[in-house]
């Protein structure tokens, strides 16, 4: 028996398990590359590493890459590896994204850990990056439709059951988070206590495509975490500065970027701030909500109308003009 727990204590030690169900501390002090004005003239490194702790590390793709800046999150266990999202940049040139995190993977009895690709959701910012993985040996990738991601977990009840992925001493919930994309899913790390949340919640806008159902998953991921600790709530991007003002859309430089995580407390608004989205365009506090569908849809309109009105509007014209010309025939 004591033997057994000493064993335990090793393995939990050599892995991370927490041996009180606390989460070990990692480093989050991190200065993400701002991007540049001026890229050509300021050149940034293509995907900056940020060792959490020994087995976890976060990844961005550099703003001058992409001006979406993604993140990404690589998770290793005992027995194999996760990471979560891909980025926005298909070309192994121009994102060495393959073979850094490939790199990362640590042997056992000379092969590389296995790993599993998976996704928060399949807008093409978070997925890009698959193909690089394509050829690679003992790499296994789930899909991002709803078909995939419900078999490819193993969900029995979507949206309303947890899911669950075992690395070997480190087991990661997956939550369905449906709202911004109907398949979005979130993780929690019962390791570290880090939660990743997508597009479904960071510092940045909440576009929002189903408004019911993203206010039930705010509910669902806050119930469920409402027991367990929670270090950082880790989204897919950063589209604040640290004042709380928005970034400009498609903008490759963020000076004075607010920070990634977001804690706890912030989560549990969310449901109370949803409450209060009028469908199109709303903000509560530093939280800017929008549904990019419904705004589309309202620019549609209102250039229709616009249309209608220059069209009546030259009719109206001519029609003077000719009248004019009856009544003063040239010579
Ligand atoms: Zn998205
Ligand atoms: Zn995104």
């Amino acid at each position: 028996m004591k033997v057994a727990l000493i064993v335990l204590c090793c393995i939990a030690g050599l892995w991370g398990v927490p041996a009180l169900a606390q989460p070990v501390p990692g480093d989050m002090k991190v200065q993400w590359d701002a991007g540049a004005a001026d890229c050509q003239a300021h050149p940034q490194r293509r995907l900056q590493v940020h060792r959490y702790d020994e087995h976890t590390y976060i990844l961005r793709e550099s703003l001058c890459q992409t001006y979406e800046g993604p993140f990404m999150y690589l998770l290793i266990g005992s027995t194999r590896a996760l990471l979560i999202d891909t980025g926005d940049v298909a070309d192994a040139k121009q994102m060495p994204l393959a073979s850094t995190v490939l790199g990362l993977l640590p042997t056992v009895n000379g092969q590389r850990l296995p790993l599993l690709i998976v996704h928060t959701h399949g807008h093409l910012d978070h997925r890009s990056g698959d193909v690089q993985f394509a050829s690679a040996p003992n790499v296994t990738i789930i899909g991002t439709d709803l078909a995939h991601v419900i078999d490819g977990f193993g969900f029995h009840q979507w949206p309303d059951d947890i899911a669950h992925v075992e690395l070997g001493g480190r087991k990661v919930d997956a939550i369905p988070t449906p709202g911004h994309y109907p398949s979005h899913v979130s993780y929690y790390d019962g390791n570290t206590g880090l939660a990743f949340t997508g597009d479904f919640f960071l510092p940045g806008r909440l576009i929002i495509d189903d408004t019911a159902a993203d206010h039930a998953s705010a509910v669902r991921i806050n119930n469920f975490l409402r027991d367990k600790p929670v270090t950082y709530v880790l989204g897919g991007h950063v589209e604040l500065d640290k004042h709380g003002q928005v970034q400009p859309m498609g903008s490759n430089w963020h000076p004075d970027e607010a920070p990634l995580p977001l804690g706890k407390d912030d989560l549990a608004q969310l449901p109370q701030v949803l409450a209060s989205f009028n469908g199109f365009y709303s903000q509560s506090g530093r939280f800017v909500m929008y549904s990019q569908a419904r705004m589309l849809q309202v620019i549609s309109v209102v250039g229709i109308l616009l249309l209608i009105i220059i069209a009546l509007s030259l009719r109206w014209w001519f029609k003077r003009r000719r009248h004019a010309r009856a009544g003063h025939p040239r010579t």
